[in-house]
């Protein structure tokens, strides 16, 4: 029978690419997987299955009696809907302990680094299988964007270690110019509607019973988002009132000055700023430093709610 292996809702290039790979490795093992998405590839994922002549994985989402993989994601709000109803044989992740529980024992392969192809890479070495050179160049560009090139304060020596390893399999010179590239092409924010850049990286979280919902776009340069800010506030509005969310925050991250320009609609203005220690003007706030969701941002929330 198949094995379905997938990332989370609102898929990024860890979770498409995790997908491909990590079904590659159980594959070789000697298991049916197939890797699948629960929702649309984005433009920087795009531009990385083009550049190495790769399928987008088949769109699923419902897996009532199947088996599955989780990559990238183990949150209940990130799941499909009836995950309930599938048997969890295994997770590969580098995010907080989520809330799903199994009735059966799994496979855990869960590590505080900062991209979970890293840990595919590594569960390549632990099983002695190899990598073929596009998979590599895939999963090469998987680390850079959860990275982002390394700047980030989730990425760690394992992360580089591996990104180096793949990128020579991958037969990838500059590494670090093909990141530049693929955070240009992610950068593109003019050919999308705002409610599309709202949801383009976009995570719902439960906190206290609250459901809150956090995205983030990450650019090279800021200022595309100055003529936008009233539309992406109203959109986030509406996506506050439909989705009945507690809070909306946007993280608009500059990846060059190396901060956040945090967006905010919520119920109660002081709780995020007791929860950051600043002062919200028109709902915004520059976080210098801040470039990921899951360390600097996510935890404070946790505590305030
Ligand atoms: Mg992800
Ligand atoms: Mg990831
Ligand atoms: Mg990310």
């Amino acid at each position: 029978m198949a094995i379905y292996v997938f990332g989370h809702t609102t898929p990024d290039s860890d979770s498409i690419v995790g997908a491909i790979s990590l079904a590659y490795l159980k594959k070789q093992l000697g298991e049916e997987t197939i890797p699948t998405r629960q929702g649309e590839v984005n433009p920087e994922t795009t531009f990385i299955l083009d550049k190495f002549g790769y399928e987008a994985p088949e769109l699923k989402t419902s897996y009532a009696g199947e088996s599955v993989y989780l990559i990238d994601f183990m949150e209940r709000s990130q799941s499909p809907k009836d995950i309930d109803e599938a048997t969890i044989l295994g997770i590969v992740d580098h995010h907080k302990l989520g809330d799903l529980t199994t009735a059966t024992p799994l496979e855990m392969w869960v590590r505080p680094v900062g991209c979970s192809n890293t840990i595919v890479k590594q569960m390549f070495d632990f099983y002695d299988i190899e990598i073929p050179k596009d998979l590599a160049g895939m999963m090469t560009c998987a680390i850079l964007s959860d990275t982002v090139i390394f700047k980030s304060p989730t990425c760690t020596k394992e992360d580089t270690k591996a990104c180096k390893e793949l990128a020579q399999i991958a037969g990838i010179e500059d590494y670090k110019a093909l990141g530049m590239e693929m955070f240009i092409v992610k950068s593109d924010v003019l050919s999308a509607t705002k409610r599309e850049l709202v949801l383009r990286d976009f995570k719902d979280f439960n906190m206290g019973g609250k459901k809150i919902g956090v995205g983030q776009l990450e650019v090279v340069d800021l200022s595309v988002f100055d003529d936008m800010k009233d539309e992406l506030f109203s959109e986030m509005q509406k996506l506050k009132e439909e989705g009945d969310r507690d809070s909306i925050l946007l993280m608009l991250t500059d990846i060059m000055q190396e901060g956040t320009q945090l967006l905010v609609l919520t119920d109660d203005n002081s709780k995020i700023e007791e929860a950051f220690g600043v002062k919200l003007e028109n709902n915004q706030v520059w976080l210098p430093k801040v470039m990921s969701r899951k360390k600097q941002i996510i935890p404070f929330l946790e505590k305030v709610f």
